[in-house]
């Protein structure tokens, strides 16, 4: 992928890999815990950063840094570092950014296992986090403060298909010196690159959309090398020499300050490293990521506009409807689809939703998304069941709202199965 810039879709096969010692055409799988070094002297000199090579498979290994580089290449930033999952690449994140004692202004709407995280286990660690409302940019600057480290949304809300204004949250932050960190899993880089839009740092959980097939639990972060962390006075430790690897101060390192922090500092030290295996099946699924991405949206707005229409339907979420508030925003920041997850409330009782679901044929119950299988659940049970009644109200979850992720198949197959579990309930 040398010289000429290629296009997306030919990024999505190639980026990363062009062919090694063994010829082969698709990206080798390096399963092995650790590397040999030529000799002592040679072990001495990789320690001390004298030559890179590859060393044990906690740090990095060849399958993962293939992975690495093509999100890059994708989300167009600098670098990308592998974590175990989506959960791994936010918490190293936070971690990377955060001391105890620091805080991280997030909008409400978003993942319950992301608040549960941010509600439990950041606040374990002594790091605080404000919720903001992406509808009103302003409640981000509100809840901010000397102590905050960084700004945190998805670019499009799970489960409600929200959609903030990423520029808008994007300049916002950076006028208090503080970077965004965008999660991208559901819009994924084909519909929406948070860095194009200011966004500083991108996170993924690549056990949806990337991997494609609902195979592994995966996650990624990318780096846009865009934010200035030399001299800012927020971030002591990325401008004093790290002790405890070579004294490195992060900061001089420029556009790669805040990934390799993340590979040398916090990779190192909590071990959430992506096993080869699962890098290379994300490899595989996203060949075809334009390719689902594009059939994915198409069916998600078909079966949200035959929801809207029915009866017995009360509403729909999806932000590619144009009843959407979120419409204009959709159009503006991923006008080639809107992916394929969003919610929508049956009329009449809570029990409703679960009596629809389970007169599903085709359709299946599951806590997942971005499956090529078409996968429905109820939030209030299953994955935001861990939020206050509060919570719930305000990500506009109510008992029996239910989340679908329409998958590849056929779009009427899809519609038929719904339209039959309607008529049951
Ligand atoms: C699933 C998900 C996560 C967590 O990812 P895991 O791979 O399950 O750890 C984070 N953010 C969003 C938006 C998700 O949908």
């Amino acid at each position: 992928m040398t010289g000429k810039e290629y296009g997306f879709h030919t990024k999505c096969t190639h980026a990363g890999y062009e062919a090694d010692a063994t010829h082969s055409v698709q990206a080798p799988l390096h399963m092995t815990t650790a590397y040999t070094f030529d000799s002592t002297e040679d072990a001495r000199a990789v320690f001390a950063l004298e030559k890179p090579a590859n060393i044990y498979s906690r740090l990095g290994s060849p399958t993962c840094d293939i992975l690495e580089k093509r999100i890059a290449a994708l989300d167009g930033g600098v670098a990308a570092l592998c974590a175990s999952s989506g959960h791994a690449a936010m918490l190293m994140t936070f971690m990377c950014l955060c001391a105890s004692g620091d805080e991280i202004v997030s909008a409400s709407r978003i993942y319950g296992g992301a608040v549960n995280m941010m509600s439990k286990t950041l606040r374990q660690m002594g790091i605080t986090v404000r919720f903001a409302d992406i509808d009103r940019p302003e409640s981000f600057a509100e809840a901010t403060n000397g102590r905050t480290r960084a700004w945190f949304a998805e670019t499009l809300g799970n489960p409600a298909s929200d959609v903030p204004d990423l520029r808008a949250l994007a300049d916002a932050a950076h006028s208090f010196g503080l970077p965004l960190i965008a999660d991208n899993t559901v819009a994924t880089p084909y519909l929406l690159r948070p860095a194009e839009h200011g966004a500083d740092i991108t996170v993924y959980s690549a056990s949806k959309y990337l991997c494609a097939h609902g195979t592994v639990i995966a996650g990624l972060v990318a780096d846009s090398g865009l934010f200035c962390f030399k001299g800012n006075p927020r971030f002591p430790d990325f401008n004093t020499p790290d002790a405890s690897y070579h004294g490195l101060v992060y900061a001089d390192l420029g556009p790669a300050a805040f990934v390799t922090k993340l590979r040398a500092h916090i990779l190192r030290d909590t071990g959430m490293t992506l096993s080869p295996f699962n890098a290379w099946l994300v490899l595989l699924g996203m060949e075809t990521l334009p390719l689902r991405m594009e059939r994915h949206s198409a069916s998600a707005l078909a079966v949200a506009e035959y929801l809207e229409k029915h009866p017995k339907i009360e509403s729909v979420s999806y932000c590619g409807l144009k009843s959407s508030r979120y419409y204009p925003l959709a159009m503006r920041y991923m006008p080639k689809g809107q992916s394929s997850m969003f919610t929508f409330d049956i009329k009449g009782s809570a029990e409703s939703g679960g009596r629809f679901c389970d007169s599903l044929r085709l359709l299946k119950i599951v806590t997942n998304l971005g499956d090529s299988r078409t996968l429905v659940s109820c939030p209030a049970a299953t994955t935001h069941s861990q939020l206050s009644a509060e919570q719930l109200s305000s990500q506009g979850i109510k008992p029996g709202t239910i989340r679908i992720s329409v998958g590849l198949e056929d779009t009427e197959d899809i519609i038929d199965d719904i339209a039959s579990a309607l008529a049951a309930v």
